[in-house]
């Protein structure tokens, strides 16, 4: 946000652009989304009766979409976005591990999926 205000282009803020508004509005949107599952979870968690698919679930969303916010927001930073000289450049390398550790994004997937019957062990014979 604050990028996107002071630099400028054209003799306009980048983020008056409209492609740049609309970046930020679907990005908002989607994390309010998942922050209203992250804080279901934490409510189901404090209760005891968090899933291991809804945890699945809430890790795979997050992590991928953390991932996807830092790669948008280092094409609205341009070139500088790939330089060290900026946050927005350790976020973007820091996130990929988010999809790795603590369960891979594939392996989320195979909790979720066994979760709804669809097990492969099931059908070896
Ligand atoms: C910085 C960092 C910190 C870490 N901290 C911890 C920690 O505190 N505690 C801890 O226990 N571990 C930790 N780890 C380990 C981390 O959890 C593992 O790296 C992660 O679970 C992936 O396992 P792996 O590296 O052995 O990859 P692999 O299991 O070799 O996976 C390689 C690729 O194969 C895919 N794959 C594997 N099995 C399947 C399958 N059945 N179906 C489909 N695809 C599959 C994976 O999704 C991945 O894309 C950490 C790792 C890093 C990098």
């Amino acid at each position: 946000m604050d990028y996107i205000q002071d630099r400028k282009a054209f003799g306009k803020p980048i983020g008056s652009f409209q492609n740049s508004r609309f970046v930020m509005a679907a990005l908002r949107t989607r994390l309010d989304a998942a922050q209203t599952l992250v804080d279901h979870c934490v409510l189901n968690h404090l209760d005891g009766v968090l899933s291991a698919e809804l945890a699945a679930e809430v890790k795979l969303l997050t992590s991928e979409l953390e991932g996807e916010v830092a790669d948008q927001c280092v094409q609205l930073h341009g070139g500088n976005g790939y330089m060290q000289d900026y946050e927005i450049c350790r976020l973007y390398a820091d996130a990929r591990i988010s999809r790795i550790y603590a369960g891979t994004s594939e392996i989320m997937k195979e909790i979720i999926g066994r979760g709804l019957g669809l097990d492969d062990r099931n059908h070896r014979s």
